[in-house]
């Protein structure tokens, strides 16, 4: 079943499955891709304007981490491990949330960096996880932010080549 896609640089896209199409270039996240290994990608969310809220994303279209060999789980991992250490690199980020819901029909795992301004408005706890993102698509979607985002990729990216 198709669905509608709106990215934070305002452009909508016809889905089967978003993992797929970022996969297989249809559909570039925000700034380019931060790094691939040979079975995952990480990029930044397409969809949620926070900064370094990172994407580790299988290339394959499966659903959950139980699909994987022993070796693609170890990668995968490492890429995870590789990808926090980076959000930490960034400066501003003393905490992160890992989620990985197998909701979703494409195996991905959110990397959600807290930050000051959430402190204000929400507690840190799972439960306002969906109010919080909200909030940034309805309230954090300036041209200001996006350059933000847009600039944390490129730095990521810079971040990663010199690990
Ligand atoms: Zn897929």
């Amino acid at each position: 079943m198709s669905y509608t896609i709106t990215t934070i640089l305002c452009q909508s896209f016809l889905c089967e499955c978003i993992g797929c199409d970022i996969v297989s270039g249809r559909i570039v996240p925000p700034g380019g891709m931060i790094a691939e290994s040979e079975h995952f990608i990480l990029h930044q969310d397409p969809e949620v304007p926070i900064r370094a809220f990172f994407i580790v994303a299988s290339k394959a279209h499966i659903q959950s981490m139980d699909q994987m060999s022993v070796a693609e789980a170890r990668e995968c991992f490492d890429l995870v491990y590789q990808a926090r250490k980076l959000q930490s690199r960034l400066g501003d980020i003393s905490e992160v949330l890992v989620i990985q819901e197998e909701r979703s029909e494409h195996f991905h795992l959110w990397l959600l960096p807290r930050y000051a301004w959430m402190d204000e408005l929400f507690a840190n706890s799972l439960t306002t996880v969906r109010e919080m993102l909200k909030y940034a698509r309805e309230h954090r979607c300036n041209e200001d932010d996006i350059k933000e985002i847009l600039e944390t990729v490129k730095r990521s990216r810079e971040l990663w080549r010199l690990a």
